[in-house]
């Protein structure tokens, strides 16, 4: 059985064991004092208004309800808050949305409150406090008997809760910090209330249950507009380090992982929308990994106009019935809601955001304008980098084999003999590669024949160049090749390959020079010279110096058409 099942039977089996008869002897051992109906429905009240307007302060949510419960206690006893607990957390329950299981919103709290109530007020009654009591220094002092050893327990629990259903022991001092401040914090209000109470009856909610609600409203809406303006501050921070990315994938990564500090996410996906009709997946991040071989979202690849994919504007669904109108979109049996966000450009969908979450209604209205804020930054920051990535590959590359040029030969090498010096590889080898007679080739057929035939080579040597190698092509016609981890026995086989299958080679072409302009077969060869890091070398330039010489004399002095292989002692021509 998966931990959580056997969790959650396990925290029914417990509820079932220790709240209804914890009631039952909460009511046995602390009978409650006489009630008065009228007294207690205010009291009631106030602490369901209470209980709705938590605040929320970074992760942390606080509710203030124990200045209401604390007063029931020291009024009507131990039975009497536990029930009132337990009723209005059942009607919170199905009163307002949340995001929890029902299983953590009702049985787990109540059966944490059933058990803090008990102890606590069991710690009240030894400590010799007295229900009802009308001494202002008996219940101010047995009053913070209670409230200290209400706050100590509960936290105590929580982090068993927490250790239970997570497995790991991780101490929340922030949580018990809170839950501590807010405790003393609220006790003098809680010891207020009750006395006016026992003053004035139930005209003391005038004086003090109606203000506190009052400032609790207010520190709410202070506190939404705080939480907007931590999320718009996220967000422009976002905006900056999209701006500041050049790579495409970084921007896409970048987004996928800084877009949880403003919109809590299980998974997202970034699909790249083609001609208006193809969806592609670009990225995901699936459980706070990311990757490209998703498995929360299938699709079709084919974009349809009724598939309910909002292709204007972004939007929530809070439920899975809800998400069951993205007809194109199979989500994972777990995903509760859904948000999906176009990503424009020019007016224009250029592809959407879809992120998914396992808890219900989870996806505010607030956070899905701060995504469509976001989805715009991030347009403008992936055609940036694309542009980018443009310029630097053309950069690197000659315009006419389309091969790495020199510019990019020389960086790699240097990256390469950094690799050696590291103990990344064992061994370099470089091999260049130089058309015999080549002037005579442009001077019979033409310059423009010429440059095709640099062409065909180019191509004819891709399929020999192994995976990490590189191929570039060096200056007119010449062209390198480096080699990582390749010794010399084996460059000088895969030189010999080339200089072969050249040789062997036909190439066609139309001569630009003749008149007629048929096609001309044409037949080369190369020369190659081979070096090799560490024994012909220790640096880049060195490396392709000898490999040069080894070019030189022992390919072109030797007859052409041959490799020459560098060596301390002499250059062998094969
Ligand atoms: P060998 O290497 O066998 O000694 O003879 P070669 O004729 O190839 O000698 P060399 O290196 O002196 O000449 C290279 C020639 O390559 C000169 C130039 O006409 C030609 N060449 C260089 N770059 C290009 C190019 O981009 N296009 C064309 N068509 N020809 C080029
Ligand atoms: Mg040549
Ligand atoms: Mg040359």
């Amino acid at each position: 059985m998966e931990i959580s099942k056997r969790f959650q039977i396990s925290t029914l089996i417990a509820w079932i064991v220790i709240v209804p008869p914890g009631i039952f002897l909460a009511f046995r051992l602390f009978p409650s004092i006489e009630i008065e109906w009228l007294n207690l429905s205010i009291l009631f009240a106030l602490l369901f208004v209470t209980m709705i307007m938590p605040l929320q302060l970074k992760k942390i949510t606080v509710s203030f309800e124990r200045w209401i419960t604390f007063t029931i206690f020291f009024q009507y006893g131990v039975f009497a808050e536990m029930a009132f607990m337990q009723i209005a957390l059942l009607i919170l329950v199905f009163s307002t949305k949340s995001d929890l299981p029902l299983l953590h919103r009702f049985f787990v709290n109540s059966l944490i409150f059933t058990l803090v109530s008990l102890a606590s007020g069991t710690l009240f009654h030894y400590a010799g406090g007295v229900i009802g009591s009308t001494d202002f220094l008996d219940i101010c002092l047995f009053g913070l008997v209670y409230a200290i050893s209400y706050s100590v327990i509960n936290s105590v629990l929580m982090q068993l809760y927490l250790y239970f259903e997570i497995g790991i022991y991780s101490f929340r001092e922030k949580f018990v910090g809170w839950d501590f401040a807010s405790t003393m914090l609220l006790l003098p209000f809680s010891i207020s209330l009750y006395f006016l109470n026992l003053q004035f009856g139930n005209h003391a909610i005038f004086l003090i249950g109606i203000p506190f609600l009052l400032v609790l409203l207010i520190a709410r809406m202070y506190n939404r507009s705080d939480n907007l303006n931590d999320k718009l501050s996220s967000a422009g921070i976002i905006g900056r380090e999209l701006a500041e990315r050049l790579g495409f994938e970084d921007v896409i990564r970048t987004f996928i992982q800084k877009l949880e500090d403003v919109v809590p996410y299980d998974n997202a996906y970034v699909l790249d929308l083609r001609n208006g009709e193809h969806l592609i997946t670009l990225m995901a991040s699936e459980n706070g990994v990311i990757t490209k071989n998703m498995n929360g979202l299938s699709f079709n690849l084919e974009k349809t106009v009724d598939d309910g994919l909002d292709t204007d504007n972004p939007k929530i669904f809070s439920t899975k019935k809800e998400a069951k109108t993205l007809n194109n979109f199979k989500f994972l049996q777990s995903v509760e809601s859904v948000m999906t966000a176009p990503i424009k450009r020019n007016q224009k969908t250029e592809g959407f955001l879809i992120l998914t979450s396992k808890r219900k209604n989870v996806f505010q209205a607030m956070e899905m304008k701060i995504v469509d804020v976001l989805t715009g930054y991030f347009a403008i920051s992936l055609v940036k980098a694309r542009y980018y990535e443009k310029t630097v590959e053309q950069s690197e590359r000659c315009g006419l084999t389309k091969l790495h040029n020199f510019r990019y030969l020389d960086a790699k090498l240097d990256e390469e003999i950094i690799r050696f010096h590291t103990g990344d590889i064992n061994s370099l080898a470089v091999l260049i590669l130089d058309i015999d007679h080549f002037k005579l080739i442009n001077d019979t057929h033409g310059h423009q024949s010429g440059n095709d035939l640099l062409k065909a080579l180019a191509r004819l040597l891709e399929p020999f160049v192994p995976m990490d190698a590189t191929l570039s092509r060096y200056g007119g016609e010449e062209f390198v090749i480096v080699l990582p981890s390749y010794g010399k026995s084996e460059t000088i086989q895969l030189a010999e390959e080339i200089r072969r299958e050249v040789e062997s080679s036909i190439f066609r072409i139309i001569p630009d020079l003749s008149k007629k302009r048929e096609p001309v077969d044409v037949h080369m060869t190369v020369s190659i010279g081979v070096a090799c890091v560490p024994e012909d070398a220790g640096d880049a330039k060195e490396l392709l110096r000898n490999a040069d010489r080894a070019l030189y004399i022992g390919g072109k002095q030797a007859g052409r058409n041959k490799v020459g292989v560098y060596g301390e002692k002499e250059i062998v021509s094969i």
